[in-house]
């Protein structure tokens, strides 16, 4: 059998129809901004393989931080033992937050890492003694698959199946320009019955919405509510962190400082998974006790990984050389310019740009060719050298950091065709 029959006869793939979707690309090589399929072709990949991928492929330091790991320590139980990657890795991500984030916990992937700070604000507050059941979160969040991470995102078609066992969420409405002050007052109004274990959104920009941005003034308004009263602001950062926005983390444009992080996606440059939650001492001091049953009794084989750990500690190392900020703020900059070119372009509704994040949503007026339309831009991208997965009717980029000049060009030359 070839690679397509026995990709077919034996691989369930992910977020796939399988009746109905075309064979997939058969990638061979990845290598910097660039993936090549077995069949000769090239593809620029657009959105960094899944929104992790923030130094490109096959990035050398990143290669050699895993491999002399690997001659150290591979992977180790990371309860009643822990290894010095993982030890560096905690100590520099503190460093990089606030003075008051400060405990790291790891985990395997984004949806694990929500699903941790999930669990550890209903502890905490049963550790209080305190009853609260109910979260309080955003119309059209995304949170990632598992059980937790699904209650408080977007209900829709994605999770119906498994509405029913979904714990009790209520949603604030996606605030604008307009109605945000009235919003947040009504999380103020909200939050303030006590009832809430934890507020959660993704800060600033929600990712899987369609790259929509929302006022900074509406996010500090609810943080700051509910921090007034101690109840605990999770930031999902899994999407927005790494210089996506511009700045290591979204929350920088803000005021505010939640009381957990959640990590994964560009943290280890996006080529091993991990996860990490970052907290507050005041949430660690809650699980202090003489008893067991107190503790965060919540952990994972894979804990962290050192691979992956070191993996994460060579992307920081990347993070620290002038150069990619500097390469951040080239693609933030051409994102913008481009914006303002194609922001009167009859086909498209709104453009927005956040950082090296730049999205167009497309006017579509046949609804039934809605449907179709992320297919066939789909489709379109590719025979055009461009790997660019859309989001219902938003196309967007979030290039790795590599991504050349002439690259960025031709993406934006390529998007003015498809307009056309
Ligand atoms: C991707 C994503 C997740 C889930 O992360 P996985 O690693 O896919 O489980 C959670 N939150 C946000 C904002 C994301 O974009």
């Amino acid at each position: 059998m070839n690679w397509k029959e026995r990709d077919e006869s034996y691989v369930w793939h992910p977020f796939t129809q399988a009746q109905t979707e075309p064979t997939p690309l058969h990638i061979v090589q990845a290598k910097d901004a660039i993936l090549t399929a077995s069949d000769g072709k090239c593809y620029v990949d657009c959105n960094s393989s899944w929104w992790v991928n923030v130094h490109g492929h096959a990035n050398e330091h990143i290669a050699k931080a895993i491999q002399d790991q690997f001659e150290q320590v591979d992977h180790i139980i990371f309860a009643g033992a822990t290894h010095d990657k993982g030890i560096e890795l905690a100590e520099r991500i503190a460093k990089l937050l606030p003075d008051s984030l400060q405990k790291v916990f790891f985990s395997d992937n984004g949806s694990t890492a929500i699903e941790v700070a999930l669990k550890m604000c209903i502890q905490y507050w049963h550790n209080k003694g305190a009853v609260r059941k109910k979260i309080l979160a955003l119309e059209g969040g995304y949170h990632g698959d598992t059980f937790g991470a699904m209650s408080v995102g977007e209900r829709d078609y994605f999770n119906r199946p498994f509405e029913p066992f979904f714990f009790e969420v209520d949603y604030l409405p996606f605030p604008t320009k307009e109605n945000g002050k009235e919003i947040a007052a009504i999380a103020k109004e909200k939050l303030e019955t006590n009832t809430y274990v934890a507020l959660i959104v993704e800060p600033i920009i929600q990712g899987s919405a369609g790259m929509r941005t929302y006022p900074i003034e509406f996010l500090e308004l609810i943080t700051r509510s509910a921090q007034q009263i101690e109840t605990p602001v999770i930031f999902d950062e899994v999407m927005t962190a790494w210089g996506r926005t511009g700045t290591y983390f979204a929350f920088e444009h803000t005021n505010v400082i939640p009381d957990i992080i959640c990590l994964s996606k560009g943290l280890t440059g996006g080529v091993l998974p991990l996860g990490l939650t970052v907290t507050t001492q005041t949430i660690f001091n809650a699980f202090l006790s003489p008893e067991l049953a107190k503790a965060f009794l919540h952990g994972h084989s894979f804990t962290g990984n050192p691979l992956a750990c070191a993996a994460a500690c060579a992307s920081l190392d990347i993070f620290e050389k002038a150069t990619t900020w500097e390469a951040i703020q080239r693609i933030s900059k051409e994102n913008e310019a481009f914006a303002v070119r194609i922001s009167n372009h009859p086909k498209v509704q709104e453009v927005s740009v956040i950082g090296t994040i730049l999205a167009l949503e497309i006017n579509v007026d046949d609804p039934g060719y809605f449907s179709n339309f992320k297919r066939e831009a789909y489709t379109w991208f590719l025979n055009n050298g461009l790997l660019m997965r859309p989001l219902g009717n938003v196309i967007f980029i979030n290039p790795p950091y590599c991504l050349t000049e002439d690259q960025q060009a031709y993406i934006f030359e390529k998007i003015e065709a498809f307009l056309a």
